[in-house]
């Protein structure tokens, strides 16, 4: 990601969010931790994050959002702190984030901050630690940090720390669609049943939908075995979807624990104007029109936050 620093030279990344194509819970293992499967795909929308060297000694936050906390409860701080802590660095680091990725929405939007946090370590003090260890370092944080690391389409197992690359998913545009509530991912977890009723969504059909660049085998088998428990909080999932369903999206689907909302289609113009529709929802505070994350495309997304 990005330039080599030296002292007083800033770092500038890009941390993106993702979206869950699918997410299955498999059982809650006896430590507390779910086992799942979850197809992961980044979307070009982006939290912006400085660093830079200091010879203050300590670590320093400055975000845009006044409620995010700029202390050890911010995951880029914690971040930082381990890199300083196993490779004895005495320099001070400060850190600017820039959120544009809605907090406590389902787009692992603190992980992919850490993760970016841990990669420009290893850039601001040439480091030269592999991919793989700093996923290590990664996990040790969050199960979602080593697939915000690794990036692009993939199938996370385990607690999300197995990831294997899958092919991108076939040209199309995302509308992300973030309600004016948040949801706890551990509200969520705990309060999900796994039992004979449960649907749970078609994982292997998609990994071979994937395959054979079909975007309406991809679209078919959306789902998330989360959207039961917040659906029944938050009606406002269900009216976003059809919104989104009867406004051209080829299916649409709860990302993660939620709220967030996204819907596929296969032009911007569609997108466009079902974004348009969402937003005359009441719920709605948040739209983004977003390309999947994929090196070789560079349209400028479009985000719209209600006032
Ligand atoms: P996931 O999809 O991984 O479940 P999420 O998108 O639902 O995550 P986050 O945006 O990561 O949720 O925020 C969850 C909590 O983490 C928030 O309550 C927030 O206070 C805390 N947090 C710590 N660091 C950050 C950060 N850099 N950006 C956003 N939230 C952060």
């Amino acid at each position: 990601m990005l330039f080599r620093s030296f002292m007083g030279q800033p770092l500038h990344l890009k941390a993106y969010g993702k979206v869950n194509l699918g997410l299955d819970v498999i059982r809650r293992r006896e430590d507390g931790y779910h086992e799942v499967r979850m197809i992961m795909q980044t979307v070009k929308l982006y939290d912006r994050i400085i660093l830079e060297r200091n010879h203050s000694g300590r670590i320093s936050l400055r975000t845009n959002l006044p409620y995010l906390p700029v202390n050890e409860k911010n995951l880029v701080y914690r971040a930082i702190d381990i890199i300083r802590r196993e490779y004895g660095i005495k320099d001070g680091v400060s850190a600017n984030i820039i959120k544009r990725i809605p907090v406590a929405a389902g787009m692992a939007g603190g992980s992919t901050d850490a993760a970016a946090a841990f990669v420009g370590m290893n850039q601001l003090f040439s480091l030269n630690i592999t991919q793989e260890k700093l996923m290590e370092y990664g996990v040790s944080l969050g199960a979602d940090i080593p697939y915000c690391i690794m990036r692009g389409t993939a199938l996370s197992e385990g607690i999300g720390e197995i990831l294997t690359p899958l092919p991108p998913v076939p040209g199309c545009w995302f509308l992300i669609v973030k309600p004016g509530f948040s949801m706890s991912t551990k509200f969520v977890y705990e309060h999900l049943t796994l039992d004979e009723h449960t649907v749970h969504p078609d994982i292997d059909g998609m990994v071979d939908a994937l395959g054979r660049r079909d975007l309406d085998g991809v679209a078919g088998r959306l789902g998330n075995v989360l959207e039961q428990v917040t659906k029944q909080h938050y009606p406002a999932i269900d009216e976003l979807k059809t919104i989104m369903n009867k406004n051209g999206a080829l299916n649409s689907l709860m990302s993660g624990s939620g709220p967030t909302v996204f819907g596929i289609f296969t032009s911007r113009e569609k997108a466009e104007n079902a974004a348009r529709a969402c937003r005359r929802h009441p719920a709605v505070r948040q739209t983004a029109v977003v390309r999947p994350f994929n090196k070789s495309l560079h349209a400028k997304p479009s985000v719209h936050t209600n006032r």
